[in-house]
């Protein structure tokens, strides 16, 4: 057995607690996680067989759209129907971790003295490993703990926004009549990975007329697609756009009997399995990345090694190819070492 599936005293302490569904025991296993303090792995491990049962919800957009505002109106309307739920808020652009990005979020702090509502806020971490992959060992944590319902709330629409996306099951676009100008210019990705759009602040003028541009996109791409989807025999899922008034409270129970009806979709098809078998061959990939990465250029011998064949280089002896080469050859040993 592997050294990772071995709990240190501290986190067998911790374990019960979190299986027992103990809130300080979450707050702590997040911590350890999202640090990648000793003995991270050994617990996400041990959390592994636990892992499936929470419904994985990304809700993303431009700034402004009204995001944290719907976040917190769908964390209500699911707290109503007795689910637990998590709020995980990325904000990649931001150098805080914890309370700083919530402080400016008024409107999550309702649902923050919830003991049945988690919400955890995520920065950009260092060097292990991206956002993206943060965010999923965070959302296992809570899914592990037995939370229902995770929130994914990602400020903007970049690059890491999107990846963070993608670790969702649905993913909730959220658009702005504002923004109806410049939807030519939205990324083609954050098209494609909707599974549901929201024209949010469709008490301004404009909604409609955006709903409708983005249902004629939507046609548009469905007519190219259809040919592949014939192909492959897989059943379409063609993401409704709804209206919604965060603000005035209004279009949010069809928003969430849309995303229960992807989720449906989703079973039905097979294409939950297909997502989260793909997450987990991502997992694998990321982990064996991260560990051989680790363990190459942590090692004080071959940075001097490499150090040491810099002037052959630089005379034209040896080529960067050649050098790799010869150090992958030397750290056979080194990368098969468990
Ligand atoms: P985020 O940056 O996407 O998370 O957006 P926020 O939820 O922080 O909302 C940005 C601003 O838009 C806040 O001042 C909200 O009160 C406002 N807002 C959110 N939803 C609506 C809406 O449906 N209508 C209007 N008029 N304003 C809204």
């Amino acid at each position: 057995m592997s050294k990772t599936s071995v709990l240190s005293p501290a986190l067998a302490r911790l374990h019960p607690d979190y299986v027992a569904g103990k809130v300080a025991a979450l707050a702590r296993a997040v911590s350890i996680i999202e640090n990648h303090r000793p003995g991270w792995d050994a617990l996400l491990a041990s959390i592994h067989p636990n892992l499936g049962r929470a419904r994985r919800i990304g809700i993303t957009g431009p700034p402004g759209a009204g995001k944290s505002t719907l976040t917190t109106l769908l964390a209500r309307a699911y707290r109503k129907l007795g689910l637990r739920v998590g709020i995980v808020a990325v904000d990649p652009t931001s150098p805080f971790t914890g309370g700083a990005l919530l402080g400016d979020r008024i409107r999550m702090e309702e649902i923050a003295s919830d003991p049945g509502v988690y919400i955890r806020s995520m920065a950009t971490r260092g060097s292990l490993g991206g956002l993206a992959t943060a965010t999923r060992e965070v959302c296992d944590v809570l899914d592990g703990f037995g939370i229902d319902v995770i929130l994914i709330e990602t400020v903007g629409v970049g690059q890491s926004e999107l990846d963070v996306a993608r670790t969702a099951d649905t993913t909730l676009v959220v658009l702005v009549p504002e923004s109806g100008d410049s939807i030519q210019t939205l990324k083609a990705g954050v098209m494609e990975i909707a599974d549901v759009y929201a024209v949010n602040k469709a008490d301004r003028p404009g909604a409609e007329r955006l709903r409708r541009d983005i249902e004629l996109m939507l046609t548009m791409r469905a007519t190219v697609a259809t040919k592949e989807i014939v192909a492959n025999g897989s059943k379409q899922w063609r993401p409704p756009v709804l209206r919604t008034s965060a603000v005035k409270d209004e279009g949010i129970a069809a928003l969430l009997e849309a995303i229960d009806r992807h989720f449906e979709y989703l079973q039905s098809s097979g294409a939950l399995q297909v997502r989260r078998r793909n997450r987990l061959r991502e997992r694998v990939m990321e982990i064996v990345e991260q560990q051989l990465r680790q363990r190459l250029w942590h090692h004080a011998e071959t940075l001097s090694w490499l150090d040491a064949q810099l002037p052959e280089m630089e005379s034209g002896t040896a080529t960067p190819f050649s050098i790799a080469q010869a150090l992958r050859t030397r750290s056979a040993a080194l990368m098969a070492d468990t």
